[in-house]
This record gives C-alpha cells, structure tokens and sequence, in this order.
C-alpha cells in the first residue's frame, strides 16, 4: 500500500473518464518492455490513456503508448512528469529502483508497492518470506543459506557440504539465468563467489527437477483474489522455452497446492497487482513429487503470456483492472494452449546473419497467435516475440506446436 496516497478517493478509475480539469484517464507503467507493450495495448483495449517510462526511444512499450517518457528510471523530472499524467502506475521490471515507486506512491497509487516489490528483488529476503509463510503456504524453498562476507564464506566452506551440489546465486539483478554459478565442490563454490565478485549471494541445494510450473495471482486493492491455474514450463539454458498450459498439464493434485501456495503467498504480502510465483517439482520418493517455491515476479510473467489468446481475461488486463480498482473477475480459460518462446536465435543463420522465419508457412497452421515484440536488433538469448498454439484439445496443441517449432527451430519440445 501506498505511503502518501489515500487510495479510497483515488480508486477506482474508470476506463475512458476524463476529470473536471479536462485530464484523461491514465494509466503509467515503469519500464518499457514487451511486459509494458502487453500492459499498454489492455490498457488501451480498455479506453485508458497511457504512459510509459523508459529511457530507450525505441522501447517496445514507448513504441505504442500515448505518452513516452524518456529519462531514467530514477530521474525526478521524469518521476515527476509519469505522476502527472496517470491516476494509477505499475512496473514491468523488478529491478526498478523501488525508491522511484516510493516516490510515486506519495501522490499516486501505485501497484504493486515499493515494499513488495523490494522483497522480490533482493533473493534473500524473497526467501525469508516464503520461510515466513511456509505455514500457511504450504511450501518451503530449496535448502539454501546466505553468503554476504568473506566470513560466511568460510563457514560454509567448512560446515554446509550438504548444499553442493548447488547453485550460487547473486541476491540482486539476476535475470535469465544470469548471476547464477553450479557449483560442485568447496574449490568451485570459492572460485564462483569471486567470479560473482563477491557479491551478496544465496547458496542453494541443487534439487532433482521433474518439472517446474508457476502461478499467475491477481490481488486488488481490497483483498480480492483470482488466479490462472498452474502453467508447466520448460526451461532451456536457464531461460524459459515453452509453456504448456492445460487441463492435465501436472498432476492435479500438485497444480492444487501450487495455485493455493501463491494465493496465500500473495496475501501474506499484501500485494495489489499481478503475481507470478515460480516453482519446483521436485522427486522426493512421493507419487508425485514435491512441490518447492523458487521464486516470485511482482508483475505479469513470460509464463503468463498464452493467457492472452487462450483465456477470456490476460494477465495483463486483470494487471490493468487490479491496479485500477477494477472488479476482478476470475478468470476462464477456453482453450488450450502452448507457447513457444521466440529468442534472437530465430532471426540469425548459422553465420549469425539476418534472416527472416518462414511466417507464411507457420502462421498457414490453425491456432497460432504470433506477438512480437517491435525489437529491431536479433541477438542470440533476446526475447523478441512469442508464438501461442491454442485449439481445442491437448492433441492437436501438442501437433501444431511440434511443427511450427520444426520450421522455426526452437528448442524444448523433446517432451511433447
Ligand atoms: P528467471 O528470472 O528468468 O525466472 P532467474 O535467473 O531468476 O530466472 P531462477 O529461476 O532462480 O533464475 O533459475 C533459473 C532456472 O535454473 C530454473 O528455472 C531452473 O531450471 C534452474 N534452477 C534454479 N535453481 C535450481 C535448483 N536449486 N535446483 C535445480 N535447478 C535449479
Ligand atoms: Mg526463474
């Protein structure tokens, strides 16, 4: 919640209204990414007024929006300016300096809150929340422990041989798999600290993954709750390749505890917005494995995108209805769904030259839904687009998003 903003005469805002000094109904996002074009275009769809703050001219989200705001995520003009303009702003990318949504929520309301988003960012207390809520959650995370000094480093180095094999983690800007070292004896663990430079980092057991999933939650101002049933994700080279999002996707019972997991997680933080708690399927001997939280996204999430084509609400308008003071319906999914994950790769040929992917023949399959992301340059790992395969059954997915994946060379089908 924000500090300075009473959020009771500011909300709702109502979609097309203009006030009595002439001004549109607005809506700011921090961040100008393809999660800001997605934000802009539903709040747009809506009749919203929109502003985004970023400072890349060609931003993908700048591209589309009424308003772009050019400077630094931190500059006070620029804060200054994202506040006058918009009744409600949200953020895109969890490494916004959370001062700047501190320094909006004192005339603005702002979701989700600087204080949630804080936690989010710093890997360390992300953990210590979900320890906090594991009671009501249900879930704990992998075994871990902290290393910030020289001296923690030493005493792991002595006494937590239990944590290798690992992963050593930077607590802060970690993204994509970047930040993150396998560690699997003390000398690795040693060398891979410096290599991190010495950063704040979590040390963390590695675990015997059968599958990963996540959770879409939406929370409004007022406590209200909706979420999207659980997505399977699979990851290739530590950056998400595909979503599988339908009825049997995981076994049911896992998809159960993961849903109510998030759920309570977002309470226990208070959090108004769109949620994505992340999580692991672990082998621990049970018939379906166990369930561990990995970590949480304060903002809609590349896992989230077939909601787009193949739910009756996305995870981007329920972001718009959530921070707007909008009823929040649940919502329904009619079809389902595969997304394929579009990276820089797509577009270069083996000699890394420019090459354009045979759309003609992919978009010629039933159910394909193409976003891209307005990104001129390709590079090998950037996210560029995404493709949705929806139709109505499992099989014929699972069909037509093996061939679109063949004729576009995407990794991560092997198991469909
Ligand atoms: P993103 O922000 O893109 O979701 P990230 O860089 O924040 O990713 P994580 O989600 O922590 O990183 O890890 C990336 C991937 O690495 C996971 O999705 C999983 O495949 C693998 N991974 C991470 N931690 C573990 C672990 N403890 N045991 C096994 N695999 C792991
Ligand atoms: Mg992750």
């Amino acid at each position: 919640m924000s500090e300075g903003t009473d959020i009771a005469t500011t909300i709702p805002i109502f979609p097309g209204s203009v006030d009595t000094a002439g001004q549109r109904a607005t809506l700011g996002v921090l961040g100008g990414g393809q999660l800001g074009r997605m934000f802009v275009h539903a709040a747009q769809r809506l009749g919203y007024f929109t502003a985004v703050l970023d400072p890349d001219a060609q931003s993908p989200a700048g591209l589309v929006s009424h308003h772009h705001i050019q400077t630094a995520y931190d500059d006070p003009a620029g804060l200054a300016q994202l506040a006058q303009l918009c009744q409600a702003i949200t953020t895109e990318f969890e490494n916004v300096p959370a001062q700047a949504l501190q320094t909006l929520a004192q005339t603005r309301a702002v979701a989700p809150g600087a204080a949630v988003v804080g936690i989010a960012q710093n890997r360390i207390e992300e953990k210590a929340h979900f320890t906090a809520c594991a009671d009501i959650s249900g879930v704990t995370c992998a075994p871990y422990t902290v290393i910030e000094t020289p001296a923690q480093l030493q005493d792991v180095l002595a006494n937590r041989a239990d944590l290798l094999p690992g992963i050593l983690k930077t607590a802060r800007m970690g993204y994509d798999g970047k930040g993150q070292v396998r560690v699997k004896t003390v000398e690795e663990l040693g060398a891979a600290w410096a290599e991190l430079g010495g950063v704040a980092c979590v040390l963390e057991k590695m675990l015997p993954l059968t599958a990963e999933c996540s959770v879409l939650v939406a929370r409004g101002w007022d406590g209200q709750v909706v979420s999207f049933a659980p997505q399977r994700n699979v990851h290739v080279d530590g950056i998400l390749a595909v979503t599988h999002a339908y009825e049997g996707n995981m076994p049911p019972a896992l998809a159960t505890r993961s849903r109510e997991a998030a759920v309570a997680i977002a309470q226990h933080l208070g959090y108004v917005g769109v949620l994505c708690v992340e999580f692991f399927v672990v082998d621990d001997g049970s018939a379906h494995g166990g369930l561990v939280v990995n970590e949480m996204a304060p903002r809609p999430h590349n896992s989230g995108h077939y909601t787009l084509d193949a739910c009756d609400a996305s995870q981007f308008d329920l972001q718009v209805h959530a921070m707007a003071g909008l009823p929040l319906p649940q919502p329904r999914q009619h079809s389902a769904a595969i997304m394929l994950n579009l990276l820089g790769e797509v577009w270069l040929d083996a000699s890394g030259q420019r090459r354009e992917p045979d759309w003609q023949a992919v978009l010629s399959l039933p159910g394909t839904h193409l976003h891209l992301y307005g990104k001129e340059h390709a590079r090998i790992g950037r996210k560029m687009g995404h493709l949705t395969i929806t139709g109505p059954d499992v099989d014929s997915v699972k069909t037509v998003a093996r061939r679109a994946a063949g004729w576009l060379g995407l990794p991560g089908l092997n198991d469909i």
